[in-house]
């Protein structure tokens, strides 16, 4: 799928690139989020002037004034997403209009200003083009991060009349640690992430600062991850920090949370969806209340659990912690068909699978 649309972002170079030998090995051997590529794109909005000055432009600090809207009342939203480099050489983006839509629907709920999709798609697509050589081949890939916050220097509570738009990009490898099949996870009884009516289903900074003490939990109880239940009654399980769930039934079937206003509608999400009703397997996206899981995981109804979002794809969860004890999913590893749907996926978003759905966005 390909718009064609006239470019509106002037493109500014750095006078300092950074040198070749030093990309290749920077993409060879990526940190997550700690290295960043030489540009960044950059959009303004203001009630009087609606979206202007579209630009690439070298990566450097923003200056805001100490009163800036965001840094008072948080209004800031962001996406996730990556560019891949096929065996060809080709650079591609998976859905990258899925990530446009969500980022209207998360401006929309924290009152900021609307963006329009080809608008959004052209900012990555042309910072992207500018700093193609950072895109890792491999298993590696160039992670994107579209971000917009208020920066109207005034202290009175209503939304800013005033925004930024940015791109910014890293250079990833794979999120978890090389060699790792399966991730620990906390099921957190004392913290939620989101309540009905909150910003549970926007993309935005405030739900992670509002999650991460759970996480500091999770990491002290010796998990990777947290699973947050639902706010009413905390009994549901709804996702974890970043990451949808789903729950792989010994009928082969599929279960995942539905998409009730508290859970993030994740893109990787929607897209296992789509690829295994394809395929014929069942997708239940249902409530699955956290005392049926540790019975069904000690039954052995529950034969799979995976996480799935853009930054770690498809991963599985091995075991599971909370107040009262821990059990383990299988036998620990990562299941067949959790491994399927990796492998399909990431197919898919390399370029090595058909591409039944015309989900990759090839750049020039
Ligand atoms: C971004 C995110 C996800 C995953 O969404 P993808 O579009 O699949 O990357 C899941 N949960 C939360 C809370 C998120 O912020």
């Amino acid at each position: 799928m390909k718009t064609d649309m006239p470019t509106q972002f002037s493109v500014s170079t750095t006078a300092t690139p950074t040198p070749h030998d030093q990309i290749v090995a920077s993409i060879s051997n990526p940190a997550f989020g700690r290295v960043f590529t030489d540009h960044m794109a950059t959009m303004r909005w203001t009630n009087t002037l609606g979206w202007h000055d579209a630009k690439v432009e070298p990566r450097r600090p923003f200056q805001i004034d100490p009163a800036c809207a965001v840094l008072q009342y948080a209004q800031e939203i962001f996406e996730g997403m990556k560019a891949y480099r096929g065996e060809d050489g080709s650079i591609s983006l998976f859905r990258p209009f899925e990530n446009a839509k969500r980022f209207r629907a998360s401006a929309a709920r924290l009152s900021m200003a609307d963006l329009p999709e080809a608008l959004f798609v052209e900012a990555v697509e042309s910072l992207v083009k500018v700093d193609r050589d950072w895109v890792p081949g491999g298993d590696g890939s160039l992670y994107l991060r579209p971000f917009m916050f208020a920066s109207e220097s005034f202290l009175g509570v209503r939304a800013s009349h005033e925004y930024v738009f940015c791109v910014i990009a890293c250079p990833v490898g794979p999120y978890f640690k090389a060699g790792k099949t399966s991730v620990a996870v906390w099921v957190s009884d004392q913290y939620t992430r989101a309540a009905p009516g909150g910003t549970g289903s926007a993309k935005c900074g405030g739900n992670y600062a509002a999650s991460l003490i759970a996480q500091t939990e999770a990491a002290a109880k010796g998990c990777d991850q947290v699973v947050f239940l639902d706010a009413a009654e905390h009994k549901w399980i709804e996702e974890m920090g970043g990451m949808n769930l789903f729950f792989v039934m010994d009928d082969g079937s599929l279960t995942t949370p539905p998409l009730s206003g508290t859970i993030l509608p994740g893109i990787t999400r929607a897209s296992i969806i789509e690829l295994a009703r394809r395929e014929g397997i069942v997708v239940n996206e249902t409530p699955y209340a956290f005392d049926a899981w540790r019975a069904d995981a000690a039954s052995g109804r529950v034969r799979e659990v995976f996480a799935c979002g853009t930054a770690a794809v498809v991963t599985a969860v091995g075991e599971v912690r909370h107040a009262a004890g821990e059990f383990q999913i299988g036998n620990g590893e990562e299941g067949p068909l959790t491994q399927r749907i990796r492998t399909q996926l990431t197919g898919i978003q390399r370029g090595k699978l058909a591409d039944p759905l015309e989900w990759v966005y090839r750049i020039d």
